[in-house]
C-alpha cells in the first residue's frame, strides 16, 4: 500500500456538494464561497504522546481532531465548511487509519463539513493536523476582543469533564475503561456548539472556546477587550471527581464563553432548550482590568495557573 492507495481507500469520499469545484485528486482544492460571506479558518494539530496517549482510540484521535477545530470555528460564529488533512504517519497501521478515517470523517459529516485535501507524509512521529475553513456573513464573526463593560458572561456545558478524565487516564495508566461516559465524551467526543454559535452571533459580544481553561480564555477575552470581570465559581457547572481550581484551569473542555449585554439575556433559556444545550451565566465583565474571583461573594485568591500554555515553565 503506497501514499495513493491510503489517501484513496481511507479519506476518497465521493463529495456531494456544490460548493467543490475540485476536491481530492489535484494539486490544490478549489472551492467557491457563499456571496456575502468571509471566511474563517483555523488549525488544530495532535502530537502522538502531547495530545493523546498511544492507547488512545484511533477513532477518539479522528474525532477529537475535527471536533476541536469545529469548536474553534464555533467560537467564531462562523458554519464549518471544508477541511483540509495533514498527516505524518510513523508507521502504515491500516487498522489504527481505520478507526481514526472514521472518526474524522464522521465528526465532519455530522457538521455537514467536507474533507477537500491535505497531505500525507512518513516521520518518526504520529502527527495530526486539520485546518478548517469556515463561513460567516461578513462582519458577523464574534471576536475575542469585543466585550463591554456590564456585559454578562455565559459558558456553555458542564466544565471539568475532560480534566478529570484525563487525570483518571494518567493515573490508570490510560486504561478508557472506566471513564464514565460524560469523561470519555467530553475528552474525545465534544460536541460542537456549532448551531448555537451561530444564533449566538447575532447577540453576543465577544465569544472564545475554552479548550485552554476557562479562567485563562476569559482572562484573554478581558486583556484583549480592555475590561476586567467578576468571575463567581459558585455559578460554574462542575463536573463529579474534580476541585473548582482544577476544572476552571484544567482545559480540554471544548465549550464555548460568551458575553452578551443585558437586554439580551432573557434570551439565552430559549436558545440553551432549542439547542439541548447547558448554558450558565458565571458572571459579568467589570471595569477594573482583573478578573476578580468569588465564591458567593466571598473574594478567593487567584490560583496560580490560569490554564495551559505549551510553552510555560
Ligand atoms: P502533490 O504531490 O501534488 O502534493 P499529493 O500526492 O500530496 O499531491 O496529494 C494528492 C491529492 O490527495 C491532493 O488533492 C491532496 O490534497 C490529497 N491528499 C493528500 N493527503 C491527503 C489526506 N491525508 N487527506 C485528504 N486528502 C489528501
Ligand atoms: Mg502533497
Amino acid at each position: 500500500m503506497n501514499e495513493k492507495d491510503i489517501i484513496q481507500k481511507y479519506f476518497t469520499k465521493a463529495i456531494n456538494e456544490q460548493s467543490v469545484i475540485a476536491g481530492i485528486g489535484d494539486d490544490a482544492a478549489i472551492v467557491s464561497v457563499s456571496s456575502g460571506c468571509e471566511l474563517v479558518m483555523t488549525t488544530d494539530t495532535m502530537l502522538e504522546g502531547k495530545h493523546f496517549s498511544k492507547q488512545a482510540p484511533a477513532y477518539a484521535v479522528g474525532y477529537k481532531l475535527m471536533a476541536s477545530n469545529l469548536s474553534d470555528i464555533a467560537a467564531m460564529g462562523a458554519a464549518p465548511r471544508w477541511a483540509m488533512l495533514n498527516l505524518t504517519l510513523s508507521s502504515l497501521d491500516q487498522s489504527w487509519l481505520k478507526g481514526f478515517s472514521k472518526g474524522l470523517l464522521e465528526c465532519a459529516q455530522a457538521h455537514n463539513v467536507v474533507l477537500i485535501g491535505g497531505d500525507t507524509t512518513s516521520g518518526d512521529c504520529l502527527n495530526v493536523s486539520v485546518q478548517l475553513i469556515g463561513e460567516v456573513p461578513i462582519s458577523k464573526a464574534m471576536l475575542r476582543s469585543n466585550a463591554q463593560v456590564n456585559d454578562k458572561i455565559y459558558v456553555t456545558g458542564i466544565i471539568g469533564n475532560a480534566a478529570s478524565a484525563l487525570r483518571h487516564l494518567q493515573q490508570k495508566k490510560f486504561n478508557h475503561h472506566n471513564l464514565s461516559a460524560a469523561q470519555y465524551c467530553a475528552l474525545y467526543m465534544p460536541d460542537s456548539r456549532i448551531n448555537l454559535a451561530i444564533e449566538l452571533r447575532e447577540i453576543a459580544n465577544a465569544a472564545i472556546d475554552i479548550s485552554d481553561g476557562l479562567l485563562n480564555e476569559l482572562e484573554i477575552v478581558c486583556n484583549t477587550s480592555g475590561t476586567g470581570a467578576k468571575l463567581q465559581l459558585d455559578k460554574i457547572p462542575l463536573a463529579k471527581e474534580i476541585s473548582t481550581e482544577n476544572a476552571i484551569t484544567g482545559g480540554e473542555d471544548y465549550e464555548l464563553l460568551f458575553t452578551i449585554p443585558d437586554k439580551y439575556t432573557d434570551q439565552i433559556s430559549l436558545l440553551a432548550h432549542k439547542h439541548d444545550c447547558l448554558i450558565s451565566q458565571i458572571g459579568e465583565i467589570t471595569n477594573n482590568n482583573v478578573v476578580d474571583i468569588y465564591e458567593y461573594n466571598r473574594s478567593i485568591p487567584h490560583p496560580k495557573r490560569s490554564g495551559y500554555d505549551h510553552f510555560a515553565k
